[in-house]
């Protein structure tokens, strides 16, 4: 392949528009048909065009799994329902018996799956904090198969070094899994890090209007493309057309929409930094969080995500939390609106109370997603209701 033909070496917003796309070859219609058809004639039994069944193979799938792919620098995408569909994926190709090991503060979900639904079909699993290379050392004394974690997380944002916790996964045997959901491929490419899978929730960043739910598997490792491929196929956890259609809309302007998600977020970071009422921020962009550094050389910008802890006691956060009028008080992030979470009470009321307060995850930390608004008008509403909630 000239490298002028070689998809991997445009940049990052020609891939996101062009990659796993060409007009439509019937119509020229230059935007992906959303192929609404469950299956496909065939002119001899077992003579067709590639595609047998929906379930199997979809035109409009297949396009986003390739612009995925692309993205994030890996040559197979498989996409799902969920993000947690993807997920259950990569944890369907182990047994009973195998181990797990897990970043701490992964995704509650990630968590749940593993422990309410893995562990009743026999696999183990441990909760190892990455940020603590030595922590994980001892922890892959004992043989794993797949080592889980995230960078930043959530909703503490801690940073963990994707290149070393991958290096010492595939030393010792085991598969290293990075959902980079926070960062997306704009900011953090795992793969080229050494990583084996790439997960995400494509119904964040990736879609980026809050308008679908989704998940995809990428990887470079044909053997492991091959198995998940088997599996998205054999248990049928798969994105439908329709919105395999809408992420790709979404990620066209990935690019686009992180720089200004970052732009805002820094500012915002800073604006909470200085604010009196305010005890601490967790912003990776910030030069005093303890992953800047990490983040920096693996990380292009530092994403949209902020965390912050209120210097007041819970009612106090939670009328906060209820005064923002353009931040929605709401759960998911990555969308073009800024939302806002009270971790505590909302997306990680699973959590016991001392296993987060112990982490520095208090009653009155509140999360952000900075959306794509102007910049004044954040942290006006802002303003506004750290007034109202300690008036
Ligand atoms: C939302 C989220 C998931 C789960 O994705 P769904 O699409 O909601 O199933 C997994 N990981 C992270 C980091 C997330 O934010």
């Amino acid at each position: 392949m000239s490298e002028a033909n070689d998809p991997n070496a445009q940049g990052f917003s020609t891939r996101a528009i062009h990659a796993g796309q060409r007009p439509d070859p019937t119509t020229g219609a230059v935007m992906t048909p959303v192929y609404l058809t469950s299956t496909y004639v065939q002119e001899a039994p077992g003579v067709h065009k590639g595609y047998e069944y929906s379930r199997t193979h979809n035109p409009t799938r297949n396009a986003l799994q390739d612009n995925i792919a692309s993205l994030e620098g890996g040559r197979h995408g498989l996409a799902f329902g969920s993000g947690l569909a993807a997920t259950h994926a990569v944890f369907s190709m182990l047994s009973a018996g195998d181990r797990v090991i897990v970043g701490h503060d992964v995704y509650g979900g990630t968590y749940r799956l593993l422990d309410q639904v893995m562990t009743r079909q026999g696999l183990r699993f441990d909760v190892v904090d990455t940020t603590d290379l030595a922590a994980l050392d001892a922890a892959l004394e004992t043989p794993a198969q797949v080592v889980w974690f995230e960078t930043p997380t959530n909703p503490l944002l801690h940073v963990s070094d994707v290149a070393a916790v991958c290096s010492r996964a595939k030393a010792a045997g085991a598969i290293a899994v990075v959902d980079n959901t926070f960062a997306t491929p704009y900011l953090q490419t795992p793969l080229a890090l050494g990583a084996d899978i790439v997960v995400h929730s494509m119904t964040k960043y990736l879609g980026g209007h809050s308008d679908v739910v989704g998940g995809i598997c990428v990887t470079d490792d044909d053997d492991l493309a091959g198995r998940l491929a088997f599996l998205q196929n054999a248990i049928g956890a798969i994105i439908g057309p329709m919105d395999s259609f809408l992420v790709m809309r979404g990620t066209k302007t990935l690019a686009v929409r992180m720089e200004r998600h970052c732009d805002n977020a820094e500012a915002i970071a800073a604006w909470l930094n200085d604010h009196a009422r305010v005890r601490k921020v967790f912003y990776p962009g910030l030069e005093e969080h303890p992953g800047h550094e990490i983040a920096k050389g693996q990380m292009r910008r530092f994403g949209g995500m902020i965390s912050f802890d209120v210097d007041a006691d819970l009612e106090t956060a939670i009328r906060l939390a209820s005064e923002t009028k353009l931040f929605a008080l709401a759960e998911s992030l990555g969308g073009v609106e800024s939302l806002l979470d009270h971790p505590a009470s909302m997306t990680h009321g699973a959590v016991p109370r001392d296993e987060r307060v112990k982490n520095g995850f208090t009653d009155g930390l509140l999360r952000l997603s900075v959306g794509l608004e102007d910049l004044d008008d954040l942290v006006a509403d802002l303003e506004q209701a750290f007034d109202k909630a300690f008036a």
